[in-house]
């Protein structure tokens, strides 16, 4: 016995968790694909956040359910209009690394109120590289996982 509070373990376990061991394959759509091409991609893909990428694959923009929902409302057309001008767009993107904590990346979520984050690798300064994807369901994960783990 170590005497340690099961409060403290767990916190010391929770503290150990990073994005790397939770992380899910990214789905990215490239900035010219159409509102419409998104929509299928989502829906195809089965995930609630696409990530938009520019020719050199590098990370410029997020779409979420309602950002689409969102442009499917006005009289635009869905098949014309491209992603970049209805996604959040760089510099404005919450990211994360593999390397940062699943805590961390849970207080994102939380204090940006969105639902998941790009997985990037930093590429020649300013250029990100999506890797991954981290989302509310990836943070479940885990704490179902602590809480399997026997705390004595
Ligand atoms: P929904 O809009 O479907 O409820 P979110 O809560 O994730 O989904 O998204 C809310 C808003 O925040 C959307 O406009 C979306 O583009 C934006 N957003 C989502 N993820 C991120 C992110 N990682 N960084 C910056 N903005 C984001």
């Amino acid at each position: 016995y170590t005497g340690k509070s099961g409060s403290r373990l767990l916190t010391e376990r929770l503290t150990k968790l990073t994005v790397q061991q939770y992380q899910s394959i990214p789905v990215v759509v490239t900035d010219s694909s159409s509102v419409y091409d998104a929509i299928c991609t989502m829906f195809l893909e089965d995930v609630g956040t696409l990530f938009v990428v520019d020719q050199q694959s590098s990370l410029v923009g997020v779409l979420s359910r309602k950002d689409l929902l969102r442009a499917s409302i006005g009289k635009q057309m869905l098949e014309t209009v491209p992603v970049s001008i209805i996604m959040t767009r760089m510099p404005n993107l919450t990211i994360c690394y593999k390397e940062d904590l699943i805590i961390d990346v849970a207080k994102k979520l939380i204090e940006k109120q969105i639902d998941a984050l790009p997985v990037v690798k930093n590429n020649n300064g300013s250029l990100f590289e999506v890797v991954g994807r981290i989302t509310k369901t990836n943070i479940t994960r885990a704490i179902v996982d602590l809480a399997n783990d026997e705390l004595v």
